[in-house]
Formats: structure tokens, C-alpha cells, sequence
């Protein structure tokens, strides 16, 4: 019998995550589409069971690999495919034109990549600009040399449809609107000396955008936490936003411990028990996925019902307090996030967010789809 542990994808919940990001998007702009953002294997989720569910619904689907975006091709998906962080060199560019994929474009160089290989295609192209978060993006000094580019591509017949295009730092932060305005202000002075920007579509918003500011949501919104079931936010949960959980990761209770007070649990004895104490011992550990880092009293579901996990995390296991679920043992059903534990209040506890809990799922875990 293989270890208890395994994650359940419900793919339901996915579908109804990405139709409500949409129809949050169309409230503000009818004819709003949204990518579905799928990278990192689908923030651990699985990308062609993700594009599975999504590929009757989703209008785009955008990530970074170009081999991922390949897959997808070869899986059947047909809607646009967009290049979260374009092309990397000069030779991707014929994958990207035989696929038909769309690429963001945040270097000059990428622009002139694309004018000197003269592609049989005309990508869509989605200009990103860095609004302030400066990750990616091009800037205002660079304004000049980008529309001077697009000059030449344009006379030389090889430019596609151009959507612009900005990132969000703190669309999640509270402290209301002023999070979003300095950057749309930024973007509006960036493009404000080129009249024919005004007339191209926009793609602004990601999950905390679209939840909370969704005057953001232009011609295409890029939802990604969101589709998972995650809140964007520290101070609002999933399910006060309509969000359903999507991965439950899932183990049972491997041995029992009763130890006496003063007694201490796990590696380097971090835990020290206060009174007389069960333990539950877990089959689930960090080369599951699960955060080592999470301390005592991390929240955890046995049975049904809620404790608080004891001492460190180790490899392939970590201890839970039973003294107050009488009726937890051997093979009880533990939850490790997912349904009825929210993933968010797993890594908040953690000092992290549920992204990184879902991308860290490890491969060794089973996956079941329901
Ligand atoms: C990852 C990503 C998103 C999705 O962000 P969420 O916070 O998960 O909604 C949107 N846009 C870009 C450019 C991204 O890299």
C-alpha cells in the first residue's frame, strides 16, 4: 500500500474560480477577456489537467515556458497563448510564430529580434511597461526607441495586434485605491507623448486587481491565484470572495504518542508538551510539500475537526495535538489545506502565501482529480 498522502484537484471548483473572474471583469468592461494564468505547472495544479477543465471556458491561457506552451498546442488548446515574459532569444521566435503564441515584449532587443527574423506571422504582441514595481517593463526614456521600432515593423509588414500592458505590486495590500493609482498614473505619463496608444487595448489586472479595483479590468484581465481558490489578500478570505478551494492535500494519522508534560516532540524538541499530551503523527512532511517552516500551532484538520500541529515539520512527517479529539487514531483522515481548511490560513501561519504552498506540491504526492 503506497503512503496515505495525496492531493485532490476538484476540478469544478477550478472552472467556477475562472468564471467568476470573468464575469468580475465583464461587470466593469462587457467585453473583457481574461487569460487564465497557468504557470508553474498551474501553481502546482497540474498544467494539462488545468487546461483540461479551463480549455472549454478559458479565452487565453498565459504562462512562461515555451515548451508548456507547446504542450498545450499538442494537448489541442486553440485559444491565444500568452508569453508572460515573451521570448528569450531570436530562435524561439519560429516555436512562437508555428504555434501562434502571443508574447509580451518588455526589451527593446525583443523588438528588434522580431523585426530582423521577419516571421512568416504577425504575433500579437503585448507591450509591457514597468509602472513602478521595476521587474519587468519598459520605461519612459525608452518610449522613443519602442515606437520607433514599431515603425519599422509596421512598414516592414510584420506587426501584429499590440495590447499594452503593466503589472501590479500592491493591488493585494490594504490601504484601499491609492495602492493602484500611482501606478495608473505612472502609465499614463509613460504613454501620455504617443496619441495612437490611446486606442489600444489594456491588460492590467491580476487576481487582487480584479477582486478589489476592478476599474482595472480592460480588454483582458490575467487571473491567477484566484483560479486556484486563493485569496490574493491577508485580510479577506477566499470564500468571502466566492472562491471555492480547488487542492486539498490530504494524509491519515500514522501512530499515536501519549507523552507526559515536559516531554518534547520532534527534531531539536521544539515543542514541549504542557500537560499530558496525545500526539498524532502525521504522514506528511516538507519533501511533500508541506512548509518546514510552519511552527506550532500551524492549523490542521483531523478528522473533521481543527488542531494545531506540534514541534518541527520533518521530511515525511509532522505531529499534530489530539489530546482534545478523543476520538482521532490510527487512519483518521487529516487535511493538510484544501476543503474546509483554507490554504490561506495555512500559509499565513507559515509566514508565507497559499502560492507557494500550492507550486510546492511535490511530485511524489498522488493526484486525484474529482
Ligand atoms: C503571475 C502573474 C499574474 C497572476 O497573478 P495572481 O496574483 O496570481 O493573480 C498576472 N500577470 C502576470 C504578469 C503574472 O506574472
Amino acid at each position: 500500500m503506497p503512503r496515505p498522502i495525496g492531493a485532490r484537484i476538484d476540478l469544478a471548483a477550478l472552472r467556477h474560480n475562472y468564471l467568476l473572474a470573468r464575469r468580475r471583469a465583464r461587470a466593469q468592461e462587457p467585453g473583457a477577456r481574461a487569460w487564465a494564468v497557468v504557470k508553474a505547472n498551474a501553481y502546482g495544479h497540474g498544467l494539462l489537467r488545468a487546461a483540461a477543465v479551463l480549455g472549454e471556458v478559458a479565452d487565453g491561457f498565459a504562462l512562461l515556458d515555451l515548451d508548456d506552451a507547446v504542450t498545450l498546442r499538442e494537448a489541442g488548446i486553440r485559444q491565444p497563448i500568452l508569453l508572460l515574459e515573451g521570448f528569450f532569444e531570436a530562435d524561439d521566435l519560429a516555436v512562437c510564430a508555428a504555434h501562434r503564441l502571443s508574447v509580451v515584449i518588455h526589451r527593446i532587443e525583443q523588438l528588434q529580434m522580431l523585426r530582423r527574423t521577419a516571421l512568416p506571422v504577425r504575433l500579437p504582441i503585448y507591450l509591457k511597461f514597468d509602472s513602478g514595481m521595476h521587474r519587468l517593463g519598459l520605461n519612459r526614456q525608452q518610449l522613443p526607441a519602442v515606437r520607433r521600432e514599431l515603425a519599422e515593423l509596421t512598414a516592414a509588414s510584420l506587426l501584429g495586434p499590440v495590447t499594452l500592458m503593466t503589472h501590479f505590486a500592491e493591488a493585494d495590500a490594504a490601504g484601499g485605491a491609492s495602492c493602484i493609482a500611482w501606478q495608473l498614473d505612472r502609465f499614463a505619463r509613460i504613454i501620455a507623448d504617443w496619441p495612437e496608444a490611446a486606442d489600444l487595448p489594456l491588460s492590467f489586472a491580476n487576481s487582487a486587481a480584479i477582486l478589489r479595483y476592478p476599474q482595472t479590468a480592460h480588454a483582458w484581465v490575467r487571473p491567477g491565484i484566484m483560479l486556484y481558490g486563493g485569496s490574493p489578500f491577508a485580510d479577506q478570505d477566499a470564500a468571502s470572495l466566492g472562491l471555492q478551494p480547488v487542492m486539498t492535500l490530504y494524509s491519515r494519522i500514522l501512530a499515536v504518542q501519549e507523552i507526559e508534560v515536559g516531554e518534547r516532540v520532534g527534531y531539536g524538541g521544539t515543542f514541549v508538551a504542557p500537560r499530558p499530551t496525545r500526539v498524532g503523527v502525521v504522514a506528511c512532511g516538507y519533501a511533500d510539500g508541506y512548509p518546514r517552516h510552519a511552527p506550532t500551532g500551524t492549523p490542521i484538520l483531523v478528522a473533521g475537526q481543527r488542531t494545531r500541529t506540534l514541534g518541527r515539520v520533518s521530511m515525511d512527517m509532522l505531529a499534530c495535538d489530539l489530546t482534545d479529539l478523543p476520538a482521532a487514531a490510527v487512519d483518521s483522515p487529516v487535511v493538510l489545506w484544501g476543503a474546509g481548511l483554507p490554504a490561506d490560513e495555512v500559509a499565513a501561519a507559515a509566514g508565507t502565501i497559499s502560492y507557494e504552498l500550492f507550486c510546492a506540491l511535490a511530485r511524489r504526492v498522488p493526484v486525484v482529480e474529482v
